[in-house]
């Protein structure tokens, strides 16, 4: 089978590597879609900080899989060929707490698929059966795909926020995480103004159903989000950008008793907290990843509400052109982008 490759310095290449055999509690997986996150760039540029030194440059890269099982390993009960998954990135002990609640993520021994062992970015691949999370008969495998990360992640946050109908949430940050949030809070009922510099950004916000949107290139955005609030203030904001701009906006634009998660990635900022938080008794919170048992009903609310998932996906490739993917991802000429498999 084909299998990608980063060997450093933003190389890609396709090997011929043997398919794997599943082994007990495993499952072997056929992709069908396997889509590029901008974490997967750590890899592609070699400064990953998963995996262990020189491994890491053998590893296949795709956290974000979906496919159909082909072949299932010993004591597998759950799965049979034929059945249609898509694969939760976190591993972990299986044992301690954290594991056992489903979010496998805070498990000290956490590890990710596609860092520290074999992706999706790959014909086929081997994953442990109790990663796999089964789709709904209606949902194909783009939206699967996807739905592995950033609309998993914001539907998590936005549970957590408790976005309904009566907020008006802010989105900062349009890539696919944040429109991927626009597009939950929509489905959701909430009304929603969506923050980002770049205008194509703006657009998929709109067309996904924001009611308002802001280029804070061009406008003072507290200033726009107190307007269109009455100066009320928002209800609740997300920021999916890590910008220190935007955490503090998001902080800012928030009324009384407001909530506010922190999404994108971000190593330092500087707040006011009397101003920002005490004095308005606000909620805040970091949201990383969904526990793996919330996906059934992520699933269910993508397929009930028709969520235009796939509009988050600027291009699709076949695996041959991964060069070509990764090249464009990494100088950010795609939004998402999805390998898949006809
Ligand atoms: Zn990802
Ligand atoms: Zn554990």
């Amino acid at each position: 089978m084909q299998a990608v490759i980063f060997p450093g310095d933003k190389k890609v290449e396709i090997q011929q590597v043997d398919i794997p055999t599943p082994g007990q509690g495993e499952v072997l997986i056929q992709l069908k879609a396997s889509a590029i996150c901008r974490s997967d760039m750590s890899l592609y540029y070699g400064t990953s900080v998963f995996g262990d030194g020189n491994k890491k440059a053998s590893i296949i890269p795709g956290h974000e899989p979906a496919g159909v099982i082909t072949e299932v390993g010993d004591g597998v009960t759950t799965y049979k060929a034929g059945d249609r998954v898509a694969v939760y990135l976190a591993l972990g002990c299986g044992e301690c707490a954290h594991c056992k609640s489903g979010y496998k993520m805070f498990c000290k021994d956490f590890k990710c698929i596609g860092f520290d062992s074999h992706g999706g970015d790959a014909d086929y691949m081997v994953a442990p059966a109790e990663n796999c999370m089964r789709l709904p008969d209606d949902m194909n495998f783009v939206t699967a795909a996807v739905s592995t990360d950033a609309v998993g992640t914001l539907y998590h946050a936005q549970k957590r926020l408790n976005i309904s109908g009566r907020d008006t949430l802010v989105m900062f940050g349009l890539g696919p995480m944040g429109n991927a949030g626009v597009m939950i809070a929509k489905g959701l009922g909430a009304t929603v103004i969506a923050v980002d510099m770049l205008d194509e950004r703006l657009e998929m916000a709109k067309e996904l159903g924001a009611d308002y949107t802001i280029n804070g290139k061009e406008a003072n955005v507290l200033e726009e989000i107190a307007r269109i609030t009455n100066g009320q203030g928002a209800d609740a904001a997300i920021d999916c950008s890590g910008s220190p701009y935007a955490e503090n906006d998001a902080l800012s634009c928030v009324r009384p008793h407001g909530r506010v998660a922190f999404i994108g990635e971000s190593k330092e900022t500087t707040i006011k907290p009397s101003e920002q938080l005490i004095r308005k008794q606000i909620t805040v919170m970091g949201s990383w990843y969904f526990p793996i048992h919330e996906y059934d009903e992520i699933a269910d609310f993508i397929v009930k509400k028709n969520l235009p998932v796939e509009k988050l996906v600027t291009h699709t490739f076949p695996l041959t052109e991964a060069e070509t993917a990764f090249r464009l991802f990494d100088e950010r000429k795609t939004e998402k982008a999805v390998f898949i498999w006809e």
